[in-house]
């Protein structure tokens, strides 16, 4: 039999960084908190309650949906898709059915160096449920998350693998990180997927009964899951010499490592989804919507093209910072006002990032974009030295502050004074180990010259300028 062509949609679910939940003042920042107290009588749906949607959290998604190309209708509305589970208050959740926010975009990205494109059938909003949880033969509801906004976004089926499925997900995470829409932080479920898998034997043979792999939380989890579901459902084919003849539900076992059956799949109708009488539809006027594309950044791919290609960056630095969007853009920070790109580039990946635990993130770094960019100048200036820049970051690091006012009060600054240099190097010159260093250089080892320049180190404590030094020393000699 010839060999099955693999065909995968996505349905990611990425929660919108805004400070409160979708219908309700309460927050949406409730990681870690004790359950049940980020909760209101709105998100918990008691009688007479009414939703208020929330302004910011649109904007947020809106600004998503443009980033991946979408078109935002004029008009769009929330509808109620019913269905029970102990940790939905009211008995349905508030999503779009038939009119949703945002539609028909595409997003490119790379895959081993090459561009794919995947097209997305719409991005909508809706609200999350709460959390079970499993405790001792009990189980328990936290509500906290019921109401956090999410967005939910639809791609068309045109993944081919596993690695693209994966590629797709992280540059997607990426941009929603690039136009503050998500923190996408994997970690805290901020972002989940969903992956349909189905086979074909050929490119334009009609879609085959999918299975539905629901509730990935990593990009790891995303590609093993569809592996394991391909391999699964070829041996199926084999066996039964065809396709499944219905939709199903499975599952991803994490510790197995597979994928297990959950249920045939419920369709739209089993929701008896109908507009929300409690929310006015959406009416995203041109002026609105304009101002709103104005706060769409550069995409990543876009982005890394121009560190090469501008920037003059390698690959590798294009791509590691353009992978952590907050760090990028506070490199874009630093790299305008240091006025070198190249240099800004190395201090972050190499000294800043390697200093960086994980876990931690920019906003906690105890210096600004300004400080760094200063330290950066100073070097550049002759005011210390690289290895002083570093001792100087050290410091910043810890104390924070500005690294000028750290090289004044610590007295760190390089001796760059060529009359002073002169001096010294002039003292050291007339002694007879430097009448001896002078000798041997001159008679052909170079690196003679370095007792003299290390005897200048000595004299200014290390606070000469090396480059400084070597000029005079050279000027002196002929
Ligand atoms: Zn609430
Ligand atoms: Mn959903």
């Amino acid at each position: 039999m010839s060999k099955l062509i693999p065909t995968i949609g996505l349905e990611i679910h990425a929660q919108v960084n805004s400070k409160s939940k979708m219908f309700c003042a309460c927050t949406s920042d409730n990681f870690g908190k004790e359950p049940n107290t980020a909760v209101c009588p709105v998100c918990m749906a008691f009688p007479g309650a009414l939703p208020m949607p929330n302004k910011a959290a649109i904007e947020k998604a809106i600004r998503a949906a443009l980033a991946i190309g979408c078109h935002i209708p004029e008009h769009s509305k929330f509808d109620r898709k019913n269905y029970f589970y102990p940790d939905l208050p009211p008995g349905f959740q508030i999503s779009q059915f038939d009119e949703p926010i945002s539609e028909d975009g595409e997003v490119h990205y790379e895959v081993n160096g090459e561009e794919k494109v995947c097209r997305i059938t719409r991005l909508h909003l809706e609200n999350d449920a709460g959390k079970l949880i499993h405790q001792g033969g009990n189980s328990f509801c936290d509500f906290n998350r019921a109401g956090v906004p999410l967005m939910e976004i639809v791609t068309e089926p045109d993944i081919k693998s596993p690695e693209e499925a994966s590629a797709f997900a992280q540059e997607l995470a990426r941009i929603l990180q690039f136009v503050n829409s998500s923190e996408c932080d994997m970690f805290k479920g901020m972002m989940r997927f969903d992956a349909s898998v189905s086979l074909r034997e050929k490119e334009d043979d009609p879609l085959t009964p999918r299975a539905e792999i629901k509730n990935l939380n990593s990009f790891r989890a995303l590609e093993s899951a569809i592996h394991y579901e391909i391999n699964r459902q070829t041996k199926a084919w084999e066996e039964n010499g065809g396709p499944p003849e219905k939709e199903s539900t499975v599952g991803w076992v994490d510790d197995l490592g597979e994928t297990k059956f959950l249920r045939w799949k419920e369709s739209a109708a089993d929701y008896r989804y109908f507009p929300e009488p409690d929310i006015p539809p959406i009416v995203a006027t041109k002026e609105w919507v304009d101002e709103l594309k104005k706060e769409v950044v550069e995409l990543p791919l876009a982005r890394r093209k121009r560190y090469e290609e501008k920037l003059g960056l390698s690959k590798s630095d294009a791509h590691l910072l353009v992978d952590n969007p907050k760090l990028c853009l506070f490199y874009e920070e630093v790299a305008e006002k240091s006025g070198d790109p190249k240099k800004a580039a190395n201090w972050i990946l190499s000294e800043v990032l390697g200093r960086m635990k994980e876990g931690m993130t920019v906003k906690e770094l105890n210096f600004s974009a300004d400080n760094l960019a200063e330290l950066i100048r100073i070097i550049d200036e002759g005011k210390i030295s690289g290895k002083q820049a570093k001792e100087v970051l050290d410091i910043m690091w810890v104390e924070g502050g500005s690294p000028d006012t750290i090289v004044k009060d610590r007295g760190m600054e390089q001796v760059s004074d060529t009359g002073e240099l002169e001096k010294i190097i002039d003292q050291i010159l007339e002694t007879e180990q430097g009448k001896d260093a002078v000798e041997t250089y001159k008679s052909g080892r170079k690196q003679a010259l370095g007792f003299v320049v290390g005897q200048v180190m000595k004299e200014t404590k290390g606070s000469a300028n090396p480059k400084m030094v070597n000029e005079i020393l050279m000027k002196k000699i002929g």
